[in-house]
């Protein structure tokens, strides 16, 4: 009985066996096919557009459409699979997935095998991934990879690569993957750059060595580093050539003809991303031209107005002569070459900075920026962002407004103390001059050449605040504060911006809006920006010839007669500027060709040193920078005047046509007026008939130490007596 119950009980227990399995095996089909539904709605929620989605390399060209340098960012080249060498190809699939072209997204014999390997060494799930199970990880980085890897992580990336399997054609997996992976040095991305980098050859033309080299250090481009260890890269290229010899890709004599071949890994980063001040406005204009969609994408081609031989030159030229002027004795502050990075306070430097901005008169366009002395050590950009006192550099649009309101260069103006009461606006307020003399009575044009502070209070006052504001506004400079002080530059602007204004009188009045970025072209090759060019008249062309006439003599025999010393020869107009305490020192000048502002000074504003006037300071760095503009691209000629001019006698006092009356007062002079600004009336100060034109006088009318008579006359003229 007991032995028929147990008989019994025997196929019973089989079948209830039997059951269980059947119902594990359902439970499972339910589990897999939950995971699967999950898994699979998951996956059906990433865009598989992204997969296409990498950002490329943009790349900044200069004013001759050449190579300047790329953008910082991802520095990736998207090429067609047809343009990445076999060698490269083959050598990938036997390294990461032999059987790409079998699997569809995952490969289950090698999960297999990493399942049985990982169990038996009792470590965590890895390798066995599929390209474009590898193509999935990397295009969704935030959702896929992450610090830990886990099985919900595996998951979701089998079930993502089966989807970017029915998405996209193997060659285009293929494609994505070459161009999206990473291959180490900090920044290459994409097979078109890492071979650009370490062979300096595209990736068409990669050697079957080469290419094994590639496909071995994608696994960890860190530790097969190339460039920091080539022995390992070469272990993984001997591995990689082997196992090509296994699949029966190549025979064995090739692979070890590929091992014996030379390779030269190239030392320098190839397209390394350049950095200077320059590249960096350009990168933030780019922020202001285009969306940030636009910019993510990467790829474009940014065509700039840069001349990278005067930009080089002139980032040698600020620190060049800023180490001469650090050497001089009565140089008192911290020395650039005793600088150490761990100074670094916020972004400005203790050491004397310097900046320089030249502009194309003809465009617009800049052709070189220098923010400072050094990109690495304080990104700063001092041609753009700081703000300083602009003092004489100013005072040019003070007598462009004076000249257009009827003075003329050779109007007697007193270089005396200013009165009390005499400033309208500012009643107690008496500058004087910066060589702390006066010189009495002088042509107008003395005060510009010479840059006498009272006179060009007394010009500034004839001209009246507002209209000065005006022409300030029309050159390019804004809202200027409403005090006489302002005659004097008293007010913060930029140098591009005053660089910019004296381009005005380069062009004859016309204001040509500067710019650094003229195209930009996506990808695909379309314009998504073109400069716009904008020219708008700023100063009366007759006003703004007599303004350069007058800025000629500066560097003649001016405050910038020493720029001919310093080897500077080409006939240019320009203008010094020193603030008070020396604390900034200016020089802004042009040619026919190009306007060069420079600024000299401390971060935080102090004396730079005692004499540090422009001329000392800001002048030799000019000089230099211009000097490395070439005549051939940047003539430097003679200035033409824009407008018919008209011999004319005037009288130094009134500015109408003189008299006989202003010619016995010894007031009457002549000169080359554009017909414009020829006065219509005669003077009304002296009496006497039109001089009849046999009866010209000469071009340099009163003595210099005015007589009894003009002095009168002058006093009279503005109701002094
Ligand atoms: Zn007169």
């Amino acid at each position: 009985m007991a032995r028929a119950s147990a008989n019994r009980k025997k196929p019973r227990k089989s079948w209830f066996g039997w059951r269980l399995l059947f119902v594990l095996f359902i439970l499972g089909l339910l589990g897999v096919g939950a995971i699967c539904a999950v898994y699979g709605t998951w996956a059906s929620t990433f865009d598989m557009g992204a997969v296409k989605d990498m950002p490329s390399r943009s790349t900044v060209y200069d004013m001759d459409g050449k190579w300047y340098s790329r953008l910082q960012g991802e520095n990736r080249v998207v090429v067609p699979l047809a343009k990445v060498s076999r060698n490269f190809i083959q050598a990938l699939l036997a390294r990461e997935d032999a059987r790409f072209y079998q699997h569809r997204g995952i490969d289950p014999i090698g999960i297999l095998r990493a399942i049985l390997r990982n169990v038996l060494s009792g470590s965590a799930i890895q390798g066995a991934s599929t390209i474009t199970q590898q193509l999935a990880r990397n295009s969704y980085p935030d959702q896929i990879s992450g610090e830990h890897k886990n099985a919900h992580r595996k998951l979701l990336e089998a079930f993502v690569a089966l989807r970017i399997e029915q998405h996209y054609t193997k060659d285009e997996i293929l494609e994505n993957y070459v161009n999206r992976i990473y291959f180490g040095a900090g920044d290459l991305r994409g097979i078109e750059s890492a071979s650009m980098a370490y062979f300096g050859k595209h990736a068409s033309d990669v050697t079957l060595g080469e290419g094994a080299l590639l496909a071995g250090i994608i696994r960890g481009p860190g530790f097969y580093s190339p460039t920091k260890h080539l022995k390992r890269a070469l272990d993984a290229r001997d591995a990689v050539l082997d196992r090509m010899v296994k699949l029966g890709q190549i025979t064995e004599q090739q692979a070890g003809a590929a091992k014996l071949a030379n390779l030269e890994i190239s030392k320098k980063h190839g397209l390394a991303a350049q950095q200077n001040y320059a590249l960096a406005a350009i990168q933030k204009d780019l922020h202001e031209l285009l969306t940030e969609d636009q910019l993510a994408d990467g790829g474009l081609k940014i065509y700039t107005t840069l001349d990278p031989a005067l930009q080089a030159a002139a980032e040698k030229a600020v620190d060049a002569e800023l180490r001469k002027v650090e050497s001089q004795s009565g140089y008192n502050h911290p020395k650039r070459a005793d600088y150490s990075q761990k100074d670094k306070d916020e972004r400005k430097t203790p050491y004397l900075q310097g900046a320089a901005v030249v502009i194309d008169n003809r465009s617009g366009g800049i052709r070189a920026m220098v923010g400072g002395r050094d990109f690495v050590e304080s990104d700063w950009n001092r041609a753009v962002t700081a703000q300083r006192q602009v003092g004489s550099t100013f005072k040019p649009f003070v007598y462009a407004t004076a000249i257009r309101k009827g003075m003329l260069p050779g109007m007697l103006i007193d270089d005396g103390p200013i009165a009390r009461g005499e400033v309208r606006e500012a009643p107690s307020w008496s500058p004087g001059n910066s060589d702390g003399t006066f010189k009495g009575i002088q042509h107008a044009e003395e005060g510009l050449i010479q840059s006498r502070n009272t006179m060009s209070v007394r010009v500034g006052e004839f001209a009246g605040l507002d209209e000065v504001a005006k022409t300030a506004a029309s050159v390019g400079i804004p809202d200027l504060p409403k005090r006489p002080a302002v005659f004097l530059g008293a007010f913060d602007a930029n140098l591009e911006q005053i660089t910019s204004a004296y381009s005005v009188f380069a062009n004859n009045g016309t204001r040509r809006q500067n710019y650094l970025i003229e195209r930009i072209d996506d990808a695909a090759g379309d314009v998504l920006y073109r400069a716009a060019h904008v020219q708008t008249p700023a100063v009366d062309s007759g006003v703004s010839w007599l303004v350069t006439g007058i800025l000629s003599k500066v560097m003649e025999r001016g405050t910038a007669a020493k720029a001919r010393s310093l080897g500077w020869t080409r006939p240019a107009a320009g203008k010094t500027g020193t603030t008070n305490d020396y604390k900034d020192a200016w020089f802004v000048g042009y040619t026919t060709s190009l306007t060069c502002g420079v600024w000299v000074g401390l971060d935080q504003p102090e004396t730079i040193m005692s004499k540090g006037y422009g001329a000392a300071l800001a002048l030799p760095i000019w000089v230099d920078v211009m000097n490395a503009a070439g005549s051939q691209r940047y003539p430097a000629v003679a200035f033409k005047s824009p407008v018919p001019l008209e011999k004319a006698s005037v009288c130094a006092v009134s500015n109408e046509i003189a008299t006989t009356g202003c010619d016995r007062a010894g007031n009457a002079y002549t000169l080359d007026l554009p017909a414009s600004l020829v006065p219509h009336d005669a003077c009304h100060v002296h009496r006497g008939g039109v001089m009849a034109d046999s009866d010209r006088p000469g071009e340099n009318p009163a003595k210099r130490t005015a007589p009894e008579g003009i002095f009168r006359s002058f006093k009279r003229f503005f109701g002094g007596e």
